[in-house]
């Protein structure tokens, strides 16, 4: 199976080799295989990004809003119409099941693109009366945004990034992880059929070295990374530095809290959706999930019943909902954690082993796993595994779990599920969490903003506040009689 893109990088509108960068390999998660070899951006690669951008700006900035969100609106009809085919190559890049990517990743940039695309011509900025004077505020670009992609939700990280940058005059180059590189450069190809600008939007490709000499460059304006805690603070510490403008979109070990009132089949569906949805490597997963000690039992017999009902297997198969892990490291890094939950003695409900697929004997497999019995204090319950594994914590208290939910040093999701509409908020009111769900979990539409609190990250994506992460604001005072002096 191949997907060996034209180029690797995509710079100017068009695609372009490296002649010196260090090569490295996409694998299908599935079976091991290449499916497509990549040249890292080396320094020619970098400046000529530097310079189309530099240049793709100046016409992007000076071209009306409306004009940019229609281009932005296109951009999302072409990842709609080419959905299948995305999703097929970001099935290939990440292993996630079909089933998945066709409803969760093009589908989702496309959703990202056609908001930002209608808030485009709605960016104003202020009048101020005062007396005599007035003055006004203008929502200006900051320049060349960098991009830093995660390799959980490829394409739609990169629209996450780029729609918003872009509907406010900014231009931006993107990284995309090394583990995911391909549908970022089937976004870029998506914009230039759309009308983009050349230089507007670019994609280079690299490990960390790449991103941190763009994080430093001098034309780079501001950075967005979507990463691990421990990239995110190497990325703010050189964004320091530097003083650029910073989002971070970090980790999490997020709690799912589940009182004895809840509809227990919907929570166990939320459990399942925080915990084994894209193999458990989403960022805002709720990973300790507290349930009451009322119910516990109940509920750990029907999560093992459901879980056990989960297809793993070809994830080309639209039957199949749950796909490999991504990478051959990601597999060793879960399975260190499985041994550690049962050596410090989570009870294991369900799962626990790489899993046996037919036909795919190579493939990163773990089977979803399920630990009772889990304390506040043991490594899976304080440490982001990132795959399919679900500790469940016992409570009786509110005040109690609320305090134990907010022990971490992480702050970027949290759920709660109660029929007691009035816990419900003060449970969330208490929460230390960038996002939080009632009733649900993980639904993260764009119209609401998205980020963590604590270690998991500095602003916001997505909604409104994600203009003011990609804008500044020129305030200017009109003077409309004379100037008075000292002398
Ligand atoms: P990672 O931190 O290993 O890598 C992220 C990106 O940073 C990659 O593109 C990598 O090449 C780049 N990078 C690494 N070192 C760098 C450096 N020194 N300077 C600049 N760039 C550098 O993360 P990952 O393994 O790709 O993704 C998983 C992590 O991402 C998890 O911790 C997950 O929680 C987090 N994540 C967060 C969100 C969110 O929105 N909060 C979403 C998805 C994933």
């Amino acid at each position: 199976m191949r997907a060996q893109p034209q180029a690797s990088h995509y710079v100017g509108g068009s695609y372009l080799e490296s002649q010196s960068g260090t090569p490295f390999d996409s694998l299908y998660p599935a079976t091991g295989e290449v499916i497509a070899r990549i040249v890292s951006a080396d320094d020619a690669i970098v400046d000529a990004a530097i310079k189309s951008a530099k240049e793709g700006q100046k016409v992007w900035a000076a071209t009306p809003p409306a004009e940019r969100g229609r281009i932005l609106r296109r951009t999302a009809e072409i990842l709609r119409e080419k959905n299948r085919e995305l999703s097929i190559l970001e099935t290939l890049d990440t292993g996630k099941p079909l089933q998945e990517t066709l409803i969760a990743d093009a589908a989702s940039g496309a959703d990202c693109l056609e908001y930002y695309g209608g808030l485009a011509a709605t960016l104003t900025g202020e009048h101020i009366e005062l007396g005599g004077a007035f003055a006004y505020t203008k929502r200006e670009p900051l320049g060349i945004c960098f991009g830093i992609g995660a390799w959980n939700y490829p394409i739609q990280i990169a629209c996450w990034k780029a729609a918003p940058a872009l509907v406010c005059g900014n231009a931006m180059i993107f990284k995309p992880s090394e583990v995911t590189p391909l549908s970022a450069l089937k976004l870029a190809e998506a914009f230039s059929e759309a009308g983009l600008p050349d230089g507007v939007f670019n994609v280079l490709q690299g490990f960390g070295d790449v991103g941190a000499k763009m994080v430093a460059h001098p034309d780079i304006a501001k950075v967005s990374l979507t990463g691990s805690v421990p990239t995110g603070a190497k990325v703010a510490a050189l964004a320091g530095e530097h003083l650029k403008k910073t989002t971070l979109e970090l980790g999490g070990k997020s709690p799912l809290i589940i009182f004895d009132d809840a509809d227990i089949e919907n929570a166990i569906s939320a459990a399942i959706n925080a915990n084994f949805y894209s193999t458990g490597q989403i960022c805002s997963n709720g990973t300790r999930v507290f349930v009451h000690s009322g119910i516990k039992e109940e509920f750990l017999k029907r999560l093992a019943e459901r879980t056990k009902t989960a297809i793993l297997g070809d994830p080309l198969d639209e039957a199949t909902s749950i796909g490999p892990l991504v990478s051959r490291q990601q597999l060793d890094k879960v399975m260190h954690y499985l041994k550690v939950g049962q050596n410090e003695g989570a009870r294991l409900v369900c799962g626990g082993n790489a899993a046996k697929v037919d036909s795919f004997p190579d493939g990163y497999f773990v089977e979803p796993t399920v630990f009772a019995d889990v304390s506040d204090d043991m490594t899976i319950a304080r440490e982001e595994i990132f795959g399919p594994v679900l500790s469940v914590l016992d409570f009786d208290d509110e005040t109690d779990v609320v305090d134990r939910a907010n022990d971490t040093e992480f702050g970027l999701a949290a759920g709660v599920f109660t029929r007691d509409i009035q816990r419900a908020h003060r449970v969330i009111d208490r929460l230390q969490a960038g996002t939080c769900w009632i009733n649900t979990y993980n639904l993260t539409p764009i119209e609401m903003p998205f980020g963590g609190y604590k270690k998991s990250g500095i602003g916001r994506e997505n909604g409104h506040a994600a203009i003011d992460y990609y804008s500044q604001i020129k305030s200017v005072y009109v003077e409309m009689g004379g100037v008075e002096a000292a002398f």
